[in-house]
């Protein structure tokens, strides 16, 4: 979570502007500052509901730039991530954000992941992603503690700490005068023939285009205005995370991943050094109870009604109860947490993780309840709904900041 408070306005609320984009998390923010680079006299503002900006997925998540191997070739995700990277990279250089490309490994652990491994070498291959199957001597080189039956290692990975990113992109659209607008929750949008209203608790503002990046409540933005945007529920999956002890760190070097189950967006617990210190290790998977379900005893009513009820999230734990009974149990207990590690790292021992936080997942899901693998939209004349980003939007996030862009850009024309 970011600590950023914006600067006094230099003037009141303006009641009408170019773009709003609603929700100040990273993709918000960067497709703020693709709009504001390619039209800079367009007046952007960003209407976030909490008091501070990228509080929730960008806050809470591992802090790794991915490199794309993971994902089907053609895909946005595929395109988006390795494009997007390069230009958060070259963002980061330019400010100076801390950022260390210290590459990361893949185990297989058994004998079946073998061939998965060469598969995922193949799909990095495909993607323009540069990994290398390497022995275990070399595995044991690069991380020492490591138990696998063979290793992929993958060098442009990095690691970065994204709300710090998005202070930098928070103070350049000020800067430029646009505006970003924190304990602002927008609760209504009616688009007409050549505006569209947006209401906040108590003030409205005009906008031209009007941009949902959500996150966690992104469809219920998009089906805030009359006529239904989208079938697409927002599943909430929380990824919880223990640390490494001081005096046991040296377990881990860099970044240590198992192979990740292909039937599912998430890649499995893992290690992850983090870019201001220590190592995490998760985050698993559970369905959460609330939209920003932190904890177990985060219980919102009306989200779990509302995902109790819908006939896709049945469907959904119909097909995928077993693993989710799986995950539910290693967030119940530390012990089949660690040991999951342990498959990893066996000297990993439950005395040298404490917990520590974790991240609620926007996962889209279907009508028919299947999973969403890909970036998502949904769009009307003036709007422009991001209705699935999850892992990895955040490295892909200039990217898809510039698609929003020039989607905007063409409806302001
Ligand atoms: C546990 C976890 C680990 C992850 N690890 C990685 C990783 O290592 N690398 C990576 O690339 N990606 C990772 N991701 C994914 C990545 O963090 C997200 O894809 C990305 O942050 C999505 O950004 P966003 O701006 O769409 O959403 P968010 O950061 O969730 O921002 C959405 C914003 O919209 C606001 N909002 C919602 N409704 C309203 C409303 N009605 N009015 C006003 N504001 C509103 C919210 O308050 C929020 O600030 C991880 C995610 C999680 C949860």
């Amino acid at each position: 979570m970011s600590d950023w408070v914006p600067p006094r306005p230099k003037h009141g609320l303006r009641p009408r502007m170019d773009v709003v984009i609603v929700g100040a998390g990273i993709v918000g923010l960067t497709t703020a500052r693709a709009i504001a680079s390619a039209r800079p006299e367009l007046r952007v503002a960003l209407l976030e509901k909490e008091p501070v900006i990228a509080r929730h997925q960008t806050g809470s998540n591992s802090g790794v730039i991915h490199s794309g191997i993971y994902y089907k070739p053609g895909s946005l995700k595929a395109r988006l991530t390795v494009q997007g990277k390069e230009e958060l990279q070259r963002y980061c250089a330019e400010r100076g954000v801390p950022f260390d490309l210290c590459g990361k490994v893949v185990v297989a652990v058994r004998p079946e992941e073998l061939a998965q491994l060469d598969m995922l070498a193949k799909r990095a291959e495909d993607n323009g992603v540069a990994a290398e199957r390497i022995s275990l001597e070399e595995l044991h080189e690069l991380e020492p503690y490591a138990a696998g039956l063979g290793a992929l290692r993958v060098r442009s990975t990095g690691i970065v700490d994204y709300p710090v990113l998005c202070d930098w992109l928070a103070d350049d659209l000020l800067a430029a005068d646009h505006e970003i607008r924190l304990d602002t929750a927008v609760t209504g949008i009616a688009e007409e023939a050549d505006q569209v209203v947006v209401a906040t608790h108590g003030d409205y503002v005009h906008a031209r285009v009007v941009i949902n990046c959500g996150g966690l409540h992104s469809d219920r933005v998009a089906n805030l205005s009359p006529g239904s945007h989208t079938d697409i529920r927002i599943m909430p999956f929380r990824g919880e995370y223990y640390s490494l002890v001081p005096a046991r760190r040296h377990l881990v070097n860099n970044l240590i991943y198992p192979v990740p189950d292909a039937r599912f967006p998430f890649l499995g617990v893992h290690f992850t050094r983090m870019i201001k210190g220590g190592v995490e290790c998760g985050p698993n998977a559970v369905p959460a109870l609330a939209r920003e379900g932190y904890s177990w005893r985060d219980v919102d009513l009306g989200d779990l009604k509302e995902i109790v009820g819908a006939r896709s999230s049945r469907i959904l734990a119909r097909n995928y109860w077993r693993t989710g009974l799986g995950e539910i149990h290693r967030s119940l207990s530390k012990k089949a947490f660690v040991k999951a590690l342990q498959a990893l790292v066996p000297d990993v021992r439950d005395e040298d993780l404490i917990r520590t936080g974790a991240g609620v997942r926007a996962q889209a899901i279907g009508p028919d309840g299947a999973l969403l693998d890909d970036f998502a939209f949904a769009e009307t004349a003036r709007q422009i709904h991001v209705v699935n980003a999850p892992s990895p939007a955040a490295t892909a996030s200039f990217a898809i900041g510039r698609i929003i862009a020039d989607k905007a850009l063409d409806r302001l024309r």
